[in-house]
């Protein structure tokens, strides 16, 4: 009997542990203290109420011979996948139902996927990053390149930045990017669709954040580059753009002209779904076809707005102090530079204690990371304005 001895190679899961305890010992000292938490990225709007009637009438389906259902359809249900496709039209990109899977979210998948590819493959990550593209190649023993993400590229690295005489064959992209609320340009993810394609590469685009994106010159998929769906896999989620963090749906697209080794990834991806996955709740699906609604868009959208406007009060509070920040703009996060030189735990401890609010050290998402910090707009307007107030005098 031998374990899988690439899991020892993981680093414990010590961030938000770590965060956790330190709240709890400073909430123990503090018990008067009204913290305000910016560290995590949970939503915490509830789901909208056009989703909560779809889950309802769902349920009750569910109740009756006529309509229950049992084992669902193998990619998702179709009224699923016709929404999404007709999703993707409204961003110029065309798609075929047989593309879209259904998944209970983007981590499950994006994990996953790595079946489909050999051990031995050569992964690019950038750091900072999602720790999950890490765990997940570390778990099957693949290598892994670093690609560097700092101030002078805006944490948005390009081809040119890949570390000399490296051969890629998967590369990470997340737009907009968690931790750094960064945003790439189209012209930005042709240079990485051009690069994949050169290379026989495939890219692994995460799109959880996309509806984030409201300035319409940004791209929200990496199908709107030119030749993307010769190249590249893309995840997305109802998780953080519709509060589904909870009720867990998503969707993975992988495209008929992705072929590699003279292989259909769509037909290596589908096969590996029927075998070990059975299929997201008929009532989450209901749910998440709501989100694409006209009503539940508009409604999910009043939410974003919201996380938004939390993010310009977050901006503009950096902006006064002359703290280097990025994201924000479209995305929840906003990834600033702590001041006067202090680390990143430093600097998490000198808000905690100083100002009572919880953020994410940079530090937590890899070595460049060192020296700034993750704030989340996952909150509500009053404990973000309160919270800013209290940044500003904990520096005074
Ligand atoms: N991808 C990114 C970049 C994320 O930040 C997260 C969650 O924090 C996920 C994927 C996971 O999303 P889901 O809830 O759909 O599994």
């Amino acid at each position: 009997m031998k374990i899988n001895e690439n899991y020892l190679s993981l680093q414990d899961g010590y961030l938000f542990s770590t965060i956790a305890k330190k709240v709890k010992a400073f909430a123990a000292e503090n018990p008067d203290a009204k913290i305000i938490r910016m560290g995590i990225g949970d939503v915490t709007q509830p789901l909208v109420p056009t989703v909560i009637t779809a889950l309802h009438e769902a349920v009750a389906e569910m109740g009756k011979a006529e309509t229950f259902r049992g084992y669902g359809e193998e990619q998702g249900y179709s009224f699923l996948r016709d929404a999404i496709r007709d999703y993707y039209q409204t961003k110029g990109v065309t798609l075929e139902n047989s593309e879209i899977f259904v998944s209970d979210g983007a981590k499950s998948d994006v994990g996953n996927i790595l079946d489909i590819f050999a051990a031995d493959n050569t992964v690019l990550v950038p750091d900072p990053v999602y720790p999950v593209y890490v765990d997940t190649n570390l778990m099957h023993g693949r290598k892994i390149v670093y690609i560097n993400g700092n101030i002078e590229n805006d944490f948005l690295p390009l081809p040119e930045h890949i570390p000399a005489g490296e051969s890629i064959d998967i590369i990470y992209m997340c737009s907009p990017n968690n931790p750094t609320g960064a945003v790439y340009t189209l012209p930005q993810l042709q240079q990485w669709v051009d690069y994949a394609l050169e290379n026989d590469a495939v890219i692994l685009f995460d799109a959880a954040y996309e509806a984030f994106v409201r300035d319409s010159a940004l791209p929200t998929s990496i199908y709107q580059a030119k030749g993307a769906e010769k190249c590249a896999i893309e995840f997305a989620s109802f998780s953080k753009i519709a509060g589904f963090t909870g009720t867990r749906c998503g969707y993975t697209i992988v495209p008929m002209a992705l072929v590699r080794c003279g292989v259909d990834l769509n037909k290596l991806w589908s096969r590996r779904q029927a075998t070990k996955f059975n299929g997201v709740p008929y009532i989450v699906q209901r749910g998440a076809a709501a989100v694409l609604s006209d009503e539940g868009y508009v409604q999910i959208m009043q939410d974003i707005e919201g996380y938004l406007e939390n993010t310009r009060i977050i901006t503009d509070t950096m902006d006064r102090l002359g703290i280097w920040y990025t994201g924000g703009q479209s995305s929840p996060y906003v990834w600033i530079e702590c001041p006067n030189g202090m680390g990143s735990w430093e600097f998490f401890d000198h808000l905690l204690t100083k100002a009572a609010v919880v953020t994410t050290p940079g530090a937590g998402f890899g070595a460049n990371g060192e020296g700034f910090l993750r704030l989340s707009a996952f909150n509500n307007k009053a404990n973000v304005t309160e919270a800013m107030q209290r940044f500003e005098n904990s520096l005074k």
